[in-house]
């Protein structure tokens, strides 16, 4: 298993390109700030970050003292291991687009080649090719270096192929991490474990027993300051076709052989390729598109996503989509997966839920007539927990059988800091285990999947149907999963 571990890592040069941005200050830099607080990091770990911005060394690091304290819990924060942990922080000005802008990076790495090096692209996917010929020209590319990329790849499978082709004009496919931060997240590697690790589930992990599978990845925020960038995107491109279907494919794929990162990806695209394409009518039947109109959540009322200023009045852009996929597979015939996502929903969450079958004869009266079977429900937020729901015979003098939840909150059997997704991604860049990130050919799997549902949609100009914020998306949802004789699961 890919567990962060007290090996320690090798002397390293981590480039933060981006580093001024949201997610370098929300995300990464935290990240990296409390592996050092677990003295993980080697004394001679540096980390050069960089961006368009004009400003030295010490403005950097006296920028970050104010904007990244603000996401540090106050009971996470040390001031003794922040201020040395700054110490390890440089700062270069570097237009990306200027050759001659790198000059600064060149001086900074000199006389460290045998060190691991990683180029972290936290910038706007427009600029990863400039960045890995900049990089390239200016003879910064050795042996050890990895270069790690942020979502979207591309808007399409011609489009992530196109970038593929100039990111493997200087690097290999082994320097290369894809990240998708879903797979950081503890759950869903304890959804391997919990598949894998135990004997309960796998006998029963299939589709004699399970009778559908849900995935939700819900927002309550809207698309807020990312309106320009949204609306060239959409909740397919931006949510189905990485996370959500990363979540589906861990939790469909066949057991590895191994931890091995190729054994894990090479059984995580054969699910990507056994999904049954969904094409022309099939796709406008299988789907649902949404887009928000205002509404209102308990602090107050909230705009539409047209009334965005950033957004054309007419803009079909969908911020919610549902779908309904099959695996076709000896394991999987049958079963249908429910995917749906959307912002401005009514509360954040995300889960994964698999109903098993009813049993098939009932000897026990039930309150509720089995009307839900045995569920197990993964949640990866607003908590990480795992809950089974089983029947069992209430306390008492009849023999009704009631609904229970086994419940398994991490937060209370480990009753310790939840680590942010990334951590464990940047060390294992640095650490050089490409397991939990995507390898091309995966990349190129998914897209060809999403890329037929999007040309559906724009064939037969199946435009969102409006829903109002703040509930669970429009109506047609509720009509897609209860053609199956089901419905979303609530509670
Ligand atoms: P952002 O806040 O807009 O930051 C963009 C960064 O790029 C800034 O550091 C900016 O530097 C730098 N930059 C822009 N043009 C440049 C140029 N010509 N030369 C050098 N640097 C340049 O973006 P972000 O939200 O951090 O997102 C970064 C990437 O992560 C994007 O690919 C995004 O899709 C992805 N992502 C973000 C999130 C998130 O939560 N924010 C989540 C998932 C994925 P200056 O500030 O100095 O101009």
């Amino acid at each position: 298993m890919n567990l962060i571990s007290n090996e320690s890592l090798q002397p390293f040069d981590f480039i933060l390109f981006g580093g001024t941005g949201d997610l370098s200050i929300r995300k990464l830099i935290p990240a990296l700030y409390f592996r050092h607080c677990e003295k993980q990091l080697p004394d001679d770990g540096r980390i050069i970050a960089s961006g368009r911005t004009a400003m030295d060394t010490a403005e950097f690091r006296a920028k970050l003292d104010v904007e990244v304290r603000e996401h540090i819990s106050e009971q996470d924060f040390e001031e003794e291991a922040w201020q040395a942990f700054l110490e390890r922080i440089q700062y270069y000005a570097v237009d990306v687009n200027d050759v001659a802008a790198y000059q600064p990076l060149v001086d900074a790495l000199k006389g460290r080649e045998d060190h691991v090096r990683v180029f972290y692209l936290s910038v706007a996917p427009s600029l990863f090719t400039q960045i890995t010929n900049g990089v390239h020209e200016a003879g910064l590319i050795t042996a050890n270096s990895r270069v790690a990329l942020e979502k979207p790849l591309g808007r399409d499978e011609k489009s992530a192929e196109e970038i593929n082709d100039r990111l493997s004009d200087v690097f290999s496919e082994e320097q290369i991490y894809r990240i998708d931060h879903y797979l950081g997240k503890e759950t869903v590697q304890n959804l391997l474990a919990l598949r894998f690790g135990n004997a309960f589930f796998e006998p029963l992990w299939r589709a004699e027993h399970i009778s559908d599978v849900q995935i939700t990845i819900a927002e309550s925020l809207g698309v807020d300051s990312r309106g320009a960038f949204y609306d060239q995107t959409g909740a397919l491109r931006d949510m189905v076709q990485n996370h959500l279907l990363q979540l589906l494919v861990i939790l469909a794929m066949e057991p590895p052989v191994s931890m091995d990162p190729d054994a894990v990806r090479d059984e995580k695209i054969k699910v990507l390729r056994a999904l049954k394409p969904l094409t022309g009518i099939d796709a406008i039947e299988n789907s649902v598109r949404g887009q928000y109109k205002a509404g209102a959540y308990k602090d107050g009322p909230v705009p539409g996503y047209l009334d965005n200023a950033d957004i054309p009045d007419d803009s079909t852009t969908e911020t919610f989509v549902a779908l309904r996929a099959e695996i076709a597979s000896w394991r999987w015939a049958g079963v249908p997966f429910f995917l749906r996502t959307g912002k401005r929903l009514e509360s954040k969450t995300t889960e994964i839920v698999i109903n098993f079958k009813k049993i098939p004869h009932s000897i026990f009266p039930t309150a509720d007539g089995f009307s839900i079977p045995n569920q197990l429900i993964i949640r990866l937020q607003p908590e990480e927990s795992i809950r089974m729901r089983i029947y069992v015979k209430a306390w008492g003098d009849d023999i009704e059988l009631q609904p229970v939840h086994l419940n398994l909150d991490f937060n209370d059997v480990f009753q310790k800091r939840k680590m942010i997704a990334y951590e464990r991604l940047l060390l294992d860049i640095i650490r050089g285990n490409p397991t939990l990130f995507m390898r091309r050919d995966e990349v190129a799997a998914a897209w060809a999947w999403i890329d037929p549902i999007q040309e559906a949609w724009e064939q037969y100009q199946y435009s969102p149907k409006s829903y109002t914020a703040g509930t669970w998306g429009p109506g047609a949802a509720n009509a897609l999963i209860s053609k199956d004789g089901l419905r979303w699961h609530e509670d």
